[in-house]
């Protein structure tokens, strides 16, 4: 059997049938259907925020984040570490991704390297909360002040963080996040927006809907709605997401016990409650890596490299940046299988190919 880095949740599948036969009972597949209106105020209900729209999935999302912030033009100050749809939404929008390197024990943006990378074109900051491991979020909110810049969080990974007592995506102008099916949690495809003020919250609202009241074109917009059926699969999971973040602690807390200390990433901060969505090993070089994956191929094991290659690095980029720590460290880490149901004899074998490799 294949043990990939992840395996999506299913919920029991009476569950989901249960929100079908109320699909087919009133009709209605699409456009702000009562499963999406109810799965929105779930999601309130769950983050403790007041402010969260449900799209068709999370690179939408960012997307619409930078045009309800109207950035579509000029240089947004980013991270080179992550996922490619950080950098492919900015590029997509024609907007010039300007990379800040990494702190080398969060993964996240280093705030102190971002005030020399603004010019008189920089319109915002997009930072990561790589793995679910919070960026320093009041930093990066005191430099976005003193030079009037937005700042938009790819919180794709931090649903379920808490951060002094609070959901992670409660922090900048607008937090986005992905509920794909690799993701935590999901909703088969899907991503949510959540803006600070109602004034850009009726603007992502707009803009995902066409950017059209009825007969009332108002501004320019996108088909970024999601389904009853993605809503559905949303409401389902909800339900059960305390326990998946429950049962991936465990085999998290079992990495921990059984893995050599020279291959675990730094501690997060104390001040977090934490999802466990990622398991993250870095070894000394990447030769070391690669005889890992190798070693783990063999017995059917496919850990994956997040994040890997550093994206001031893409080919398609018309400027390459140096990002030192970011490209040092997308050499040499990758992510673990975590999920549910994770058996505790596969993550005995993969700690045991890890250390041996590794030592
Ligand atoms: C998954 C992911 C995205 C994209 O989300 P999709 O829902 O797959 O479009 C964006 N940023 C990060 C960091 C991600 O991990």
């Amino acid at each position: 059997m294949r043990i990939n880095v992840t395996k999506t949740f299913l919920p029991p599948i009476e569950e989901y049938q249960g929100y079908i036969r109320q699909i087919w009972a009133n009709g209605q597949l699409t456009n702000q259907g009562p499963l999406l209106k109810q799965f929105e105020k779930e999601m309130k209900g769950y983050l403790g925020l007041n402010n969260f729209h449900f799209v068709v999935n999370g690179t939408m999302a960012l997307q619409v984040a930078l045009r309800a912030l109207d950035i579509t033009e000029g240089e947004v100050i980013t991270t080179p570490f992550s996922y490619v749809a950080t950098t492919s939404s900015l590029l997509w929008e024609r907007v010039k991704p300007v990379y800040v390197d990494i702190d080398a024990e969060t993964f996240c943006i280093d705030p102190n390297k971002i005030e020399a990378a603004i010019t008189q074109n920089t319109k915002a900051i997009l930072p990561v909360h790589v793995f679910g491991r919070p960026c320093d979020v009041e930093s990066i909110e005191v430099i976005a002040k003193r030079y009037n810049l937005s700042v938009i969080y790819d919180a794709a990974h931090a649903v379920g963080v808490e951060y002094k007592g609070e959901s992670l995506l409660k922090h900048g102008e607008i937090s986005v996040t992905s509920f794909h099916a690799t993701k935590l949690f999901h909703t088969i495809e899907g991503g949510g927006i959540i803006a600070r003020s109602p004034d850009i919250s009726a603007k992502v609202e707009l803009i995902k809907r066409f950017g059209h009241n009825y007969d009332e074109h108002r501004r320019l917009g996108i088909n970024g709605k999601a389904s009853e059926f993605q809503a559905a699969m949303g409401l389902c999971n909800l339900k059960h997401i305390e326990d998946i973040i429950n049962e991936r602690k465990k085999v998290t807390e079992l990495y921990d016990e059984l893995l050599i200390d020279t291959v675990k990433a730094p501690k997060i901060m104390t001040e977090i409650k934490y999802n466990y969505s990622y398991y993250p090993v870095l070894f000394k070089n990447e030769a070391t890596l690669l005889k890992v994956v190798n070693r783990l191929e063999e017995e059917s094991i496919y850990p994956r490299r997040y994040f890997y290659p550093s994206l001031n690095k893409l080919p398609y980029l018309k400027q390459t940046q140096d990002c030192p720590i970011s490209e040092d460290i997308s050499k040499r880490i990758i992510c673990l299988p975590l999920y549910v149901g994770l058996e505790e004899i596969v993550i005995r074998k993969i700690c045991e190919v890890v250390n041996g490799s590794a030592a």
